[in-house]
């Protein structure tokens, strides 16, 4: 049985790196980041290989981005690089040369290799062949296919009940994978279908479900250059969606402005240098944010009201000036609710709660007083809050105020983590099915879906431990590291009977295992996926609803590796076997027909083999972005919300933690340990803290502490982090995930939407201890 590695090095658990700590940056890319970039895809692929590989990243025919889920741009793209530095980092990953086989699992233990940090287990290399670790074995062992999916299917099948699986999802999994995915699950008969969207955006999906009638946002890329006001709230674009600055850029060159709303000030949301044009390439930056709101950690919604409420000043003394009140006539309900909760606001005292100066604040309303074309975009700084769907909800009830919404230029902007997490929404990856849509399963497939909702993230981890899951199956990610109080999910994970991994490449996840575990090797999206001599293409849809191909170009490491449908579809196979309703040999081979199953189920994707293959791809259907509403509730109408500011009960002694990502690394996947917009160098283990902060707790800058959460009367401890002085609102703290998911209580989750609280985990600090 592994442990979980908490210290930097186990072998030397007082060992920290050599921290440097410089000038945070105060402009995002230039020339080193297309240094970084370049670095790291030769550096892994080689030259020919990278060099192949990216100039058919992004582009139309090529591949899609398995990072983020920023969207390419509908027209001309650049034929040289339409990728960032984080872009490159992904496919340097993948396209890598190393590759782990039988003899390197041979060679390391489970137990050696868990003494590695989780950025020395991701430089391994790509996993070459399928592997299976039998109960209380210390090595993984090479497995063939066949074996393995004989293997996963007796034991699904020996289950007391279908609801004892749980299958989580990663947002890399393409449409046709995760649509058939879905649907082996759905036909061995249980909706417990966990997945990343649970622990991002779900805070979105359910507050613009509800208001808007769909869980997605409005605007499209051209959006960002047809509009007056940006406003970006808890999100670090430099880092999480480098190209994003690029919209921004161009946006300003337009003569948008730029409202900055977070905690900490972000290189990427202050000035961009486009290292792509002869400006950005001299070191020229062009200035993004025209006002920065240093808002508290969970602030937000408090600003919001101050901000509305100043507006609703305006628009008393000049009527239908500020305020569209033709659309919010015509088109909403709760209008008059939300004008008398904001009448009984004071706005000193919102502003006080959020932090943010009343001058600033002020000085935001100027700027959107007489403007109706605004865009609002956000992230995990908003959706990861107790109180995450309100906040949502109060964003959507400005942007209506404003009449915001459904027009050119205007709308709303959940900016989406992982590249194809909405897409796999969109193909019925959900703990939720609705009847609708299990009618229509029922319809085409001829079996009885489940109809009751399954566990989501959260739940499913509970479950492992109450006993009431006993099989594990991961299709990408690392569901360890990404989820939150890490050893008691570690400890769900080791309850298994069975844990099994689709990966590309070796994570913790593969080290905390049930008494039986596997890990399958897929294709990346950079893989070249041939069938029958024909190279296949997949589909995947990024933040703002646009569906395209995806086409690998990279020879695969190995001829051991099977694509995401092929494993699905085999698997449900062996599963399955007389008792299925679907030709899951078919659908492994045949993409089309896959395609051709989901133009028959999923509304928006009539005709769905066509249109991928148009260049660009299509939009899917969006009702508010046409002003056209369709709420459960509220019928034809958005809805305005009265929702109540949270209550932050913070000890003398405590502060807000938020987790935030270096700029070394996407989600759980560590690259380097370079953070070099916030001057971190060579080290992950820190937490940023006010100066202030520091001395009134009796440190300095430098020091050694250990970290602590008591919620829930249970103690959770991240041991050897550094201060450092950093720039951030007083009472307030920032550290890097996932070191400090330990921390994040799992019974710590958005009222509504249940993901975790990783945003503002009330903490200790304590002098380090060995
Ligand atoms: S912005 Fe996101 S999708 Fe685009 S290249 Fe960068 S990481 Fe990939």
């Amino acid at each position: 049985m592994s442990e979980l590695k908490e210290k930097p090095s186990a072998e030397n658990p007082e060992e920290l790196l050599d921290l440097k700590v410089t000038e945070p940056k105060d402009w995002a890319a230039g020339v080193p980041a297309v240094y970084e970039a370049l670095k790291d895809i030769f550096g892994e692929a080689g030259l020919v290989r990278g060099i192949g590989a990216s100039l058919k990243m992004n582009q139309k025919g090529g591949f899609d981005c398995s990072s983020c889920a920023w969207p390419d741009p509908d027209d001309d793209r650049s034929p040289i690089a339409e990728y960032c530095e984080n872009g490159a980092k992904a496919l340097a990953e993948e396209a890598t040369t190393k590759k782990l086989t039988g003899e390197f699992f041979a060679q390391n233990s489970i137990a050696e290799l868990a003494k590695l940090n989780d950025y020395e287990i991701g430089k391994k290399g790509r996993i070459a062949q399928p592997v299976y670790l039998p109960a209380g074995a210390a090595h993984y062992k090479t497995i063939t296919w066949n074996d393995a999916f004989k293997m996963i299917a007796d034991k699904l099948n020996s289950l007391a009940s279908p609801d004892e699986a749980a299958f989580y999802t990663s947002g890399r999994t393409s449409n046709e994978a995760s649509f058939m995915y879905q649907l082996f699950v759905r036909e061995f008969g249980t909706n417990n279908m966990p997945d990343c969207s649970n622990m991002c955006h779900e805070s979105s999906g359910t507050a613009l479900s509800e208001v808007i009638g769909i869980g997605k946002g409005t605007v499209t890329l051209n959006d960002f250059y047809d509009t007056d006001v940006i406003v970006i709230m808890g999100q670090n674009p430099g880092t999480n969606h480098p190209r994003m600055l690029s919209a921004l850029q161009k946006a300003k060159e337009k003569g948008s402005k730029i409202i900055a709303i977070n905690p900490l000030q972000e290189a990427g949301l202050t000035a961009f240098k486009d290292p792509q044009t002869v400006k950005g390439f001299l070191g020229i930056s062009t200035k993004l944010a025209d006002l920065y709101l240093q808002v508290r950690i969970n602030g937000d919604m408090a600003l919001l009201k101050a901000i509305e409420k100043l507006l609703l000043d305006a628009e008393k003394d000049n009527p239908g000036k500020v305020f569209d009140r033709e659309f919010i006539e015509g088109s909403t309900v709760g209008y008059n609710e939300l004008i008398e909760h904001l009448g009984k606001q004071d706005v000193s005292k919102l502003c006080e709660s959020a932090g943010v100066p009343i001058e600033q604040v002020r000085e935001a309303a100027e700027m959107m007083k007489h403007k109706h074309r605004i865009i609002i975009c956000w992230a995990m700084g908003v959706t990861q809050h107790v109180n995450g769907v309100d906040t949502i909800k109060e964003i959507t009830n400005l942007v209506l105020l404003k009449g915001s919404i459904g027009k050119p230029g205007a709308g709303l902007c959940p900016v989406r983590g992982h590249s194809n997490v909405q897409g796999n929404r969109t193909m019925l990856i959900w703990e939720k099915l609705k009847g609708a849509q299990a009618d229509k399963l029922k319809e085409i497939f001829g079996f009885e879906p489940p109809r009751k909702n399954g566990l989501d993230t959260v739940e499913s981890i509970k479950a492992m431990h109450e006993g009431k899951l006993k099989f594990f199956f991961a299709m990408g990610g690392n569901f360890l590291s990404a989820t939150p109080d890490t050893n008691y999910t570690a400890d769900g994970l080791r309850k298994m009977d069975m844990t099994v991994h689709v990966s590309t490449k070796l994570n913790r996840s593969h080290l905390v295992h049930g008494a039986e575990a596997l890990i399958l090797p897929c294709y990346s999206r950079s893989d070249k996926d041939i069938i029958n001599g024909v190279d296949q293409i997949v589909s995947c849809e990024n933040s703002m609803g646009v569906v395209q191909s995806s086409k690998g170009v990279l020879k695969p490491i190995s001829d051991q590796l099977l694509s995401e449908t092929q494993i699905i579809c085999r698997l449900a196979k062996a599963t399955l076997d007389g008792r299925t309703k679907v030709d899951w040999d078919k659908y492994a081979y045949d993409y089309d027909a896959v395609r051709d199953l989901i133009a028959k189920v999923i509304p928006g994707c009539e005709d769905y083999n066509r249109k991928i293959r148009q260049p660009g791809g299509f939009y899917l259907p969006n009702g508010p972005r046409e002003q056209k509403f369709k709420t459960e509730k509220y019928g034809d109408k958005a809805a305005f919300s009265v929702v109540e500011l949270p209550v932050h009960n913070q000890g003398n002694d405590e502060f807000v933690m938020m987790s935030i990502r270096s700029h070394d690394q996407f989600n759980t996947t560590i690259y380097g340990l370079e953070d070099r917009y916030r001057g971190i160098h060579n080290e992950r283990r820190v937490i940023f803290m006010n100066p202030k902060d520091i001395e009134k707790a009796g440190f300095k800058a430098g020091d050694k502490v250990d970290l602590y959460n008591h919620h829930d009367g249970r103690e959770r401890v991240a041991k050897l982090f550094v201060i450092v002085s950093y720039n951030i609102p007083e009472g307030n703290t920032a550290t890097y995930y996932p070191e400090t998911n330990v921390l994040v209580p799992i019974n710590l989750v958005a009222a509504g939407s249940n993901t975790p609280v990783s945003k503002a985990v009330m903490i200790k600090l304590r002098k380090h201890q060995a």
